[in-house]
């Protein structure tokens, strides 16, 4: 019996498709309401999160994640149904498995364990959780960390549970991210017949070598613990349809991953020097996603690393690669943020799954840096 699987079965059956919760906040809050954690439920817009806390005093370690997950896809491929929990060969499969319900019902259940020798502890112990990351991430983590600003609350540590492993269970987590900007590009020309190239201007022919440009720049060699700042075009579109119309119009659609090297500023300047120095008339609008972030060594880390060598019994890889997560959002507000979680082969796909043996490692490891950090 284990009740870190109890519970994350619980989490699969209510079918909190994003941005819905479908109840899982309000399980989690009543699950830890005797144990002294305080709620509050803040909605925002069509977002239902939870911010739980466990004493006043600082430093703040808060597990963040969330309780939403992406559709099933076609649930007739699926094996099981994705809302309805089912074990086979060591594999607990459903629709949230792996990201991120396991890691909830870890988090809920190391707690637990953790209070029963340390209910006189360090600090206190929170809980972020929102039911929008999987969707549009605007009412969500970032409006929490708006109103704990404002609360003058502050998260020293930031444990983030999203599936960070990659062959066994706490191999890599999560030390930063990289930041991500996209822009889109509409360059302006004159549309004109082919055959009367003097009567047009064409905006394919003018934005080449800027484009060809902008791809050929070394953005920087990246860092100790970022790969180099990569700038790639997503979308190019143009024209017509027919062969003998000249387009009158350019739109390049671009996005770049950064690391600390680098400022969204910067870039943004350098790119608009390279369109203004060909000459081109144009427009551009930006979008940043996230800022790069780091969180170096340090008691954090530390205690992840220790933790999982107590547990597994093996060395932790700290990476920031992969997608962005919530913990950008996190990150500026000083907190120290870490990702850890289980592993992340099949998350967002049809028969997504988590090793059940993982479950109850994982909750030991969450565990293990529970105490480590604020043990009395
Ligand atoms: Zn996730």
């Amino acid at each position: 019996m284990s009740d870190t699987l109890d519970l994350a079965q619980e989490l699969i059956r209510r079918r909190s498709v994003t941005p819905e919760d479908a109840g899982c906040q309000q399980l989690i809050a009543e699950r830890l309401a005797p144990l002294g954690f305080e709620a509050h439920h803040l909605r925002f817009e069509d977002v239902d999160n939870l911010w739980l806390r466990r004493g006043s005093e600082g430093p703040v370690l808060a597990f963040a994640g969330h309780t939403d997950v992406v559709p099933t896809g076609p649930v007739e491929k699926w094996s099981s149904d994705p809302f309805q929990p089912q074990i086979r060969n060591g594999q607990l499969y459903g629709r949230g498995a792996a990201d991120m319900k396991s890691s909830i019902a870890a988090f809920v259940t190391a707690c637990e364990a953790f209070l029963k020798d340390h209910p006189d502890h360090k600090g206190s112990i929170a809980m972020l959780i929102t039911s929008d990351e999987e969707g549009p991430s605007v009412n969500g983590t970032v409006k929490v960390v708006e109103w704990l600003e404002a609360r003058g609350e502050k998260i020293t540590w930031a444990l983030v549970g999203e599936p960070s492993s990659t062959e066994r269970l706490g191999d890599v987590i999560k030390n930063g991210r990289r930041g991500s900007l996209s822009g889109v590009l509409r360059v302006r020309g004159q549309q004109g017949h082919v055959a009367y190239p003097h009567l047009a201007d064409n905006p394919v022919h003018r934005a080449l070598p800027a484009l060809a440009e902008l791809a050929a720049i070394e953005w920087d060699e990246g860092n100790e613990h970022f790969p180099p700042t990569s700038f790639q075009i997503s979308n190019i579109h143009a024209g017509t349809g027919a062969e003998n119309v000249i387009p009158g119009e350019l739109e390049v659609m671009f996005n770049l991953r950064f690391s600390t090297e680098q400022t969204d500023e910067g870039i943004r300047t350098r790119v608009h020097a390279v369109l203004d120095a060909h000459g081109l008339d144009y427009e551009l609008s930006w979008r940043l996603s996230g800022h790069p972030f780091l969180t170096a060594e340090g008691e954090l880390v530390e205690a992840a690393s220790a933790a999982i060598r107590e547990v597994m019994g093996l060395d932790t890889e700290l990476s920031t690669a992969g997608g962005t997560s919530d913990g950008r959002f996190i990150a500026p507000t000083g907190a120290q943020v870490v990702e850890l979680g289980p592993l992340n082969a099949s998350i967002h796909k049809i028969d997504e799954h988590v090793r059940v043996e993982d479950l109850d490692a994982l909750s030991r490891i969450y565990t293990g840096i529970l105490k480590r950090l604020l043990a009395d």
